[in-house]
């Protein structure tokens, strides 16, 4: 997490699952996907990085495993909107 230019930059991991099998991946292909309890305190901590930083953009990078194996989260997140101003864009 930091801050960019014009906001706040967030990188959120929805999954270590990955349906690659990259010969120098050094990552733990976990099963599962980020927990809905997680994803109410990611929003939640994305609305305080945006409220400290005096910002409404945040831009975020999403990261894995494969983070397009968990969609639901990306759209859950997405969707997690606090404000009308504020939104979490994917990709
Ligand atoms: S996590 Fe990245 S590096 Fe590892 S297997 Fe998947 S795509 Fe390849």
């Amino acid at each position: 997490m930091g801050c960019t230019v014009g906001g706040v930059g967030l990188t959120i991991c929805t999954t270590m699952g990955c349906n690659f099998d990259c010969p120098y991946c050094f990552e733990n292909h976990k099963a599962g996907k980020m927990s809905a309890e997680v994803q109410d305190d990611v929003v939640a901590l994305a609305e305080r990085m945006l409220d400290a930083a005096q910002r409404k953009a945040l831009s975020v990078t999403w990261f894995g495993g494969e983070p397009l194996l968990a969609p639901d989260v990306i759209e859950a997140l997405s969707a997690g909107k606090t404000e009308p101003e504020a939104h979490l864009y994917p990709l």
